[in-house]
C-alpha cells in the first residue's frame, strides 16, 4: 500500500514535470522534480566542483536563456499564453534541473540579436537553432551539436522553382545574421548558377516578415533551415525536397569568457546524446530526425 502511494506520488510529480516542461513560459519553474528543490547543485555532471561562472547561475537561482519565439518544435512562444515550448525550451528546463536552479527566464532572440545578447551578459546561453561555424567559434563557445538540420527553400506551390537553375533572376528572402545566404550562394555556384547578395537576396529581421514578403510576391523564395521553414507551411506554399543542402549543426552557445559553463553544458549534451534524452526531446516535440545528408 505504502509502495502504491509512493508510486502514485512519483507518477503525479512526473506528470507535473512533463506538463511544466512542455509548456514553458517567460519565467517559469524549471521543473517540479526533487532535483530542482532550489538548493542548487554543487558539482558538475562528472562530480567536479562547479566553475565560478556556473556557480554564479546557481547562486542567482535563475537560468537566463535566449530561445527562438517563432520556430515550432524548437523554440516557440504561444501568443495568447506567452508560454514557450519546443525541444530547445525542454533543453533549457533540463539544464536548470541539472543545476538545481528553480527558474528559467526566457528571452526571445533572432539570428541577428542572439550573439549581442550573449556578449552583453543579458543571458547565460543561447539555445536557438544556432548553427556552429568556425567563424562563430571565434566569438562564442558552442557545445557538441544536439541536432543537425539542412537549409532549404519555401516557395509558392505554383512558383515553377524546382532546381537551382530556376533561381536565376529570382529574389530570395533570408534572415539577417543567418548562414542561409552564404550557403545558398555556395551551393548554387557548385550547380553552375551565380547568385549575388545585391541582385538575388533581400534580408529581413524576422522570419514572419519573410513569409509575408513571399505571400505578397516581394520575394520568390524563403531560404533558411528546414526546421524553421516547416513552421510557415500552409496550402499556398511548399518546401522544396529537391533543394536541401549545407548541414546545420545546432549547438548551445555561451559567451567566450564563460569556459566553465561551456564545459558544463558540453558534458550534459554528451550525456544526453548517449542516454537517449535528446532523442526523446526530438520525438516529444514532433521534430524530424537529424539530417544525415
Ligand atoms: N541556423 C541558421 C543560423 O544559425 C539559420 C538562422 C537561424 O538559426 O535563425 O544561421
Amino acid at each position: 500500500m505504502k509502495h502504491r502511494k509512493k508510486l502514485l506520488a512519483t507518477l503525479l510529480a512526473g506528470a507535473m514535470c512533463l506538463a511544466l516542461s512542455a509548456c514553458g513560459g517567460g519565467d517559469t519553474p524549471a521543473s517540479a522534480s526533487p532535483a530542482s528543490s532550489g538548493a542548487g547543485t554543487s558539482a558538475s555532471p562528472s562530480g567536479e566542483p562547479l566553475a565560478a561562472d556556473v556557480q554564479a547561475i546557481v547562486d542567482r537561482g535563475v537560468l537566463r536563456v535566449g530561445v527562438k519565439p517563432d520556430v515550432p518544435g524548437f523554440g516557440y512562444q504561444d501568443v495568447l499564453t506567452e508560454e514557450y515550448s519546443g525541444m530547445e525550451v525542454d533543453l533549457a528546463h533540463q539544464i536548470a534541473q541539472s543545476l538545481g536552479v528553480d527558474r528559467v527566464a526566457f528571452t526571445p532572440v533572432t539570428a541577428a540579436t542572439r550573439g549581442q545578447l550573449l556578449d552583453s551578459g543579458d543571458i547565460d546561453m543561447v539555445i536557438a537553432t544556432f548553427t556552429i561555424t568556425d567563424e562563430r567559434r571565434d566569438s562564442w563557445n558552442f557545445t557538441t551539436p544536439y541536432y543537425t538540420d539542412a537549409v532549404s527553400l519555401l516557395v509558392k506551390t505554383d512558383s515553377g522553382i524546382a532546381d537551382y537553375a530556376d533561381l536565376e533572376g529570382k529574389v530570395i528572402g533570408v534572415s539577417t545574421g543567418s548562414t542561409s545566404m552564404e550557403s545558398l550562394i555556395a551551393v548554387a555556384a557548385e550547380n553552375g548558377v551565380t547568385l549575388t547578395q545585391a541582385d538575388n537576396f533581400s534580408e529581413y529581421a524576422t522570419y514572419p516578415e519573410i513569409k509575408t514578403a513571399l505571400d505578397a510576391g516581394r520575394v520568390d523564395a524563403f531560404c533558411v533551415d528546414g526546421s524553421i521553414l516547416s513552421g510557415y507551411l500552409d496550402d499556398s506554399v511548399e518546401i522544396l525536397d529537391s533543394i536541401r543542402f549545407s548541414p546545420q549543426e545546432y549547438g548551445i552557445a555561451t559567451a567566450l569568457a564563460n569556459t566553465g559553463l561551456a564545459e558544463y553544458l558540453d558534458e550534459l549534451i554528451n550525456t544526453w546524446l548517449d542516454d537517449g534524452t535528446i532523442d526523446q526531446m526530438i520525438s516529444d516535440n514532433g521534430v524530424a530526425p537529424s539530417f544525415e545528408g
